[in-house]
C-alpha cells in the first residue's frame, strides 16, 4: 500500500516514519576502536612515549584542524595529498580549513609560531593523533587514521637523519615486529634537483603513450611522482628511468653517503631504493620508508608501508620562518597493529578477565560492590552483571566471558560472612570465608597460570 494511504489510515496516531528505526553508520572509512582492540592502541600509545622518552623527545599536540594554506604551501599544491584526499571546508567565517593529512606541517606552524626556535636546538618533538584523507577505503587504508611521528628541527646533521630512522626501527621492534625492512633514497635538493627533473621529464618523451592517465598528467606537474607509481606498464618505464642517486650535488651526495655510514655503524639493514620519492613535496635530501616484509603469495603492489618520513631543510622557510634543517618520520598506528595481529603479537596488557561475581538479593549486591574493590585494589580483575537478578543469567554472562572462576554470594552468604567459589571448569563449588576470598582466588589464579 502506498505510504499516504496507510497514513490516512492512522490519522489520529504519529506518522509512521517518526516510529521508524534510525540506523546510522561511521562515516565511510572510519572505524571504532573496541574495547577488546585497546590493550593493542595502549600498547603501542606506551611503547612511543617510551621511547620518545628514553631519546629525550617531548611531546607536542596541535590542532586537527589548520589553515588549508598550511598544507598548500607546505605538502605541495600538486600532490595527491592537496589535490584529491584533504577535507576541506569554509568556517562560518569564509576562512578555508582543512583536516590535517599528516602532521608535519602543523607541527612547523607551531614551532615557529610559538618561537620554538629559541629553544636549545635541535627540539625534538614526537606526537601521537589522528589524521584524515579523502582516500578509497580498503584494508590498511582509511579516512580517518592515527599516527605517531617524531620531529627533529634545527639538526643539519647526517646523524639526526639516522637517529630517526633508529627510533623508528626500536619502536617497531620494541611492539614485537621484527620482519620489516628500510628503504631508503635521496631526493636531493633545489639544487640539484630541478635538473634531474629535466632529465627525468626528457626520458619520458616519446613514452608517454606507454604511461597511466595519472602520470601523463603528473608528467607536467609533479614528475618524481612517476617513479613510484604502483600502475604495471609505469613501473616497466620507471625502472629504467635515470636514477636520483646519479644526479645528486656534492652535498646531498656526502649527506646521503654519511646516513648510510652511520646506519652500517648502527647495525641497521636497509636497502638503497633508486625509485623511493614519497607523496609529499617537502622532503629534500634523505628519505625513507619502513616496509612488513612480503609473506607467500603477497603481491608487490598489494604491500602497504608501515611508515615513512625523511629530511625536510626547506619546510620552516616556506613556512614562514628562519631556514631550519629537519628531518621526521611517521608511522601508521592501524597498520602497525595490523601488522602485529598478523605476526600473533600480543599486547602485554590483553589481560583476560578471569573471575565474576554474581549476586542475589539487595544485601548481596551491596557486600559485593565492597568486594568489587577489594579484588581492584589487590590487581585482580573482576566482572560482574549488578543488573542481573537471576542467577542463571548472571551465569550465562560468566559463562560467556570464559571466566575461570565465579563467585557467588546469596542473601545466606551476605548474612554470614562467606562465599561461594566455583570452579568454572569442573562446576566444583566451595564455601569460603568472605575475609579470605581475595587471597584465596589469588593462590588458585597463580596455580592455573602456572599450569598454562
Ligand atoms: P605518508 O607520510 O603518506 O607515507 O604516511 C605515513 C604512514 O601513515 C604510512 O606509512 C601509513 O602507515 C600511514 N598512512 C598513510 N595514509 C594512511 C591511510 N589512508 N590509512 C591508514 N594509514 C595511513
Amino acid at each position: 500500500m502506498p505510504r499516504s494511504k496507510k497514513q490516512n489510515l492512522n490519522k489520529d496516531k504519529p506518522p509512521i516514519l517518526s516510529r521508524r528505526r534510525i540506523s546510522f553508520q561511521a562515516v565511510k572509512g572510519t572505524k571504532d576502536i573496541l574495547p577488546e582492540e585497546q590493550p593493542y592502541w595502549d600498547f603501542v600509545r606506551d611503547t612511543v612515549r617510551k621511547i620518545a622518552l628514553e631519546y629525550s623527545f617531548g611531546r607536542i599536540d596541535t590542532p586537527i584542524i589548520e589553515d588549508t594554506n598550511i598544507f598548500v604551501r607546505g605538502v605541495g599544491s600538486k600532490t595527491d595529498i592537496v589535490e584529491k584526499e584533504m577535507f576541506t571546508f569554509k568556517d562560518r567565517g569564509g576562512n578555508s580549513i582543512s583536516l590535517r593529512p599528516e602532521n608535519t606541517a602543523g607541527i612547523v606552524r607551531a614551532y615557529i609560531e610559538n618561537g620554538l626556535a629559541n629553544k636549545p636546538q635541535p627540539l625534538k618533538l614526537y606526537y601521537l593523533g589522528s589524521m584524515f584523507r579523502y582516500d578509497q577505503p580498503q584494508k590498511g587504508r582509511f579516512r580517518e587514521f592515527h599516527q605517531f611521528g617524531f620531529e627533529i628541527l634545527g639538526a643539519a646533521s647526517p646523524a639526526s637523519d639516522a637517529q630517526m630512522i633508529l627510533v623508528a626501527s626500536n619502536i617497531l621492534k620494541a611492539l614485537g615486529l621484527s620482519h620489516f625492512s628500510i628503504k631508503i633514497n635521496s631526493v636531493g635538493c633545489t639544487l640539484c634537483r630541478p635538473a634531474y627533473k629535466e632529465t627525468l621529464v626528457n626520458y619520458y618523451q616519446g613514452q608517454t603513450s606507454r604511461l597511466c592517465t595519472h602520470c601523463k598528467r603528473r608528467l607536467k606537474t609533479n614528475p618524481l611522482r612517476l617513479l613510484d607509481c604502483k600502475e604495471e606498464k609505469c613501473q616497466r618505464l620507471a625502472n629504467n628511468a635515470p636514477a636520483l642517486i646519479d644526479s645528486l650535488c656534492e652535498e646531498c651526495h656526502d649527506h646521503l653517503k654519511e646516513v648510510l655510514e652511520q646506519l652500517d655503524e648502527l647495525q641497521i639493514v636497509y636497502s638503497l631504493s633508486a625509485r623511493l620519492v614519497r607523496g609529499l613535496d617537502y622532503y629534500t635530501k634523505t628519505v625513507f620508508e619502513i616496509w612488513p616484509e612480503k609473506t607467500k603469495g603477497q603481491e608487490e603492489g598489494s604491500q602497504i608501508a608501515l611508515g615513512g618520513g625523511g629530511r625536510y631543510d626547506n619546510l620552516v622557510k616556506d613556512l614562514g620562518g628562519e631556514a631550519t634543517p629537519a628531518v621526521g618520520f611517521s608511522c601508521g598506528i592501524e597498520r602497525v597493529i595490523m601488522q602485529m595481529t598478523e605476526s600473533k603479537i600480543e599486547p602485554p596488557s590483553l589481560r583476560k578477565i578471569h573471575v565474576f561475581l554474581a549476586q542475589l538479593g539487595e544485601l548481596a549486591r551491596r557486600k559485593a560492590l565492597v568486594l568489587f574493590e577489594n579484588f581492584r585494589q589487590n590487581g585482580i580483575i573482576v566482572s560482574e552483571s549488578f543488573s542481573r537478578g537471576s542467577l542463571k543469567s548472571q551465569l550465562k554472562v560468566a559463562d560467556r566471558l570464559g571466566v575461570k572462576l565465579t563467585l557467588i554470594l546469596g542473601q545466606k552468604e551476605a548474612l554470614e560472612g562467606t562465599i561461594l567459589l566455583r570452579d568454572m571448569e569442573t562446576g566444583v563449588q566451595e564455601l569460603i570465608n568472605r575475609d579470605k576470598i581475595v587471597g584465596e582466588v589469588k593462590k588458585r589464579l597463580e596455580k592455573m597460570r602456572r599450569k598454562i
